[in-house]
């Protein structure tokens, strides 16, 4: 039985990004050969739309903010529910995700100013993955799955 990962939809090449597009990453998709992937994507998960408008954590660390200032936190909090179900479901406790998203983002994301300006911090399914025990894999450091 081949070993599972959890991955970031978006870094698969699904159309699942806040702007209709993806984040596609060729030679991630080719390191996973032999794994069996499970992709996910939290915003989907949680009942957002794609297209839809981005989001920011905001700086109380909680409150999600679309960029017309409608709450959106709600969609975020389901969606980190609906997706550790999903890992615990398929037996799966490693995940690699999407560094800058305010739901993957696992060592930066935005301010909470939409002014494009990084902060380290976690998004909001990141932080939920990781106090649940779940594995959160970077690739780049460590090489290999
Ligand atoms: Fe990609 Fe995560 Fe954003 Fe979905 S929520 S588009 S998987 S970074």
């Amino acid at each position: 039985m081949k070993p599972k990962i959890a991955v970031s939809a978006c870094l698969l090449g699904h159309l699942c990004k806040y702007n209709g597009g993806h984040n596609l990453d060729s030679e991630l998709v080719k390191s996973l050969q032999g794994y069996e992937v499970i992709p996910v994507c939290p915003e989907e998960l949680g009942g957002l739309s794609t297209p839809r408008i981005p989001s920011e954590i905001q700086s109380d660390g909680h409150t999600v903010l679309d960029q017309t200032g409608k709450d959106v936190t709600a969609f975020f909090e389901r969606g980190k529910h609906r997706t550790l179900a999903i890992l615990r479901e398929q037996g799966c406790d490693k995940i690699i995700l999407k560094d800058g998203s305010p739901s993957c983002g696992y060592t930066w994301i935005y301010d909470g100013t939409f002014s494009r300006s990084r902060i380290r911090g976690e998004g909001v399914t990141a932080q939920y993955l990781r106090q649940n025990g779940v594995s959160i894999i970077d690739r780049l450091e460590e090489g290999e799955l």
